[in-house]
């Protein structure tokens, strides 16, 4: 039997640079705990190219959503509207503070929040939207923002796959009142684990430096402007070691190299998948209007759940890791009890039905295409 090589369906990046800075990171008889030269570094790299008021590396993604969540004072009673189809963690930051979380339903042409179904569910205790960006794709701002505003709610953008994708000339990110990304090593931009809180107004910042530093204020101390610092705030660790940041920097450095990489085995996935859409088998990403492309993610849809298990089963037989995405959160094993009810039909459509092809930097065009043939050879026998 001729047999496929593995095709795994992630290899975390790495572009040359990564080792030579984190050797740099600790021969430099520099610190390597956290907010040290390279950290500085990846910051003011986002700062400048984001131009945001400030931009902070965090642990994860998860630990910016949780910062945001402090930024914002939530309390228990308020409201927080978190679409269904996304990351647990886009959700938990928020339950942590205890908040009420309201899951609200996708769109049913694409993966992310429709929009009309957050309207018809906000109420004056509703304190944030969280706009997560599926696939790097970007949610309809221009509405979210403006329904937003009307009601005086903050926006929070999940921008944890987003990095370096637009809305209408915009950076994912930047829109919202806060903007995570994750460095994960699933993720377009990695260091094993980490993340970046975008602050996107200017009287935030100085929260965000106590919160991220234990509720102290240590960040204005080791900039002078104080003679000893203390406990000022709530906080926890958000501060991410300077090895993490060094490998990240190495990242930074060919970010351009990274992105076009990914676009460029999106882009051929398309070319080579789209006989699929037209013979009616399965569909294909939708990118939303004034959105942008910045290959995170491939995927199809299928036209059931079960098409949807053989095709992963049959990719796995050839040696080829393809995988689903997100269990519903609305009627997950922690929450369901305390949803309300409404079915969020478009979510569980997408839970059931869509799959995630292999996508990453290393992945040369010799392997999209014997993804794509097998892929192909599936659906001529459906
Ligand atoms: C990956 C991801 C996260 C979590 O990122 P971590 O850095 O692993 O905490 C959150 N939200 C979304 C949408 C993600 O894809």
């Amino acid at each position: 039997m001729a047999s496929i090589p593995k095709i795994p369906f992630n290899v975390p990046c790495n572009v040359g640079g990564e080792l030579r800075y984190i050797a740099e990171a600790i021969n430099g008889n520099q610190k390597i705990s956290g907010d040290g030269p390279f950290t500085k570094r990846c910051s003011e790299f986002f700062q400048h190219r984001y131009a945001v008021a400030k931009a902070v590396l965090t642990t994860s993604c998860t630990d910016a959503l949780e910062m945001a969540g402090l930024l914002l004072n939530l309390k228990p009673g308020d409201e927080v509207i978190v679409p269904s189809f996304t990351f647990v963690s886009s959700a938990n930051a928020f339950a942590l503070r205890g908040a009420r979380l309201v899951f609200v339903d996708s769109r049913e042409d694409e993966p992310n929040v429709d929009v009309n179904r957050i309207a018809e569910v906000i109420t004056p205790k509703t304190k944030a939207i969280i706009a997560v960006h599926y696939a790097g794709f970007a949610c309809a701002m221009d509405e979210i923002t403006t329904l937003a505003q009307s009601r005086h709610v903050d926006v929070v953008e999940d921008a944890a796959q987003a990095v370096e994708s637009f809305y209408r000339g915009r950076r994912l990110g930047t829109i919202g009142r806060f903007g995570t990304l994750s460095f994960h090593e699933t993720k377009n931009l990695i260091c094993g684990e980490g993340g970046l809180l975008f602050v996107n107004r200017q009287e935030d910042v100085k929260r965000t430096e106590i919160i991220r530093e234990k509720g102290t204020n240590r960040t204005a101390f080791f900039r002078g402007e104080i003679a000893k610092y203390s406990w000022v705030d709530l906080g926890s660790s958000f501060l991410p070691s300077e090895l993490n940041a060094a490998y990240l920097f190495g990242q930074l450095e060919s970010i351009d190299l990274i992105q076009n990489r990914r676009v460029e085995i999106y882009n051929r996935y398309c070319a080579c998948l789209k006989v699929l859409e037209d013979q009616g088998k399965a569909l294909l990403p939708v990118v939303p209007n004034g959105a942008t492309i910045n290959g995170h993610l491939f995927y199809l849809l299928c036209p059931n759940l079960s098409v949807r298990t053989q095709l992963i089963d049959f990719l796995k037989s050839q040696n080829i890791h393809a995988t689903f995405h997100y269990v519903p959160l609305h009627s997950s094993e922690y929450f369901s009890e305390f949803h309300d009810g409404r079915v969020l039909k478009n979510c569980d459509r997408y839970s059931e039905q869509l799959v995630r092809l292999p996508l990453f930097f290393a992945m040369t065009d010799e392997m999209v295409d014997i993804v794509c043939s097998e892929v192909l050879k599936f659906f001529s026998q459906v």
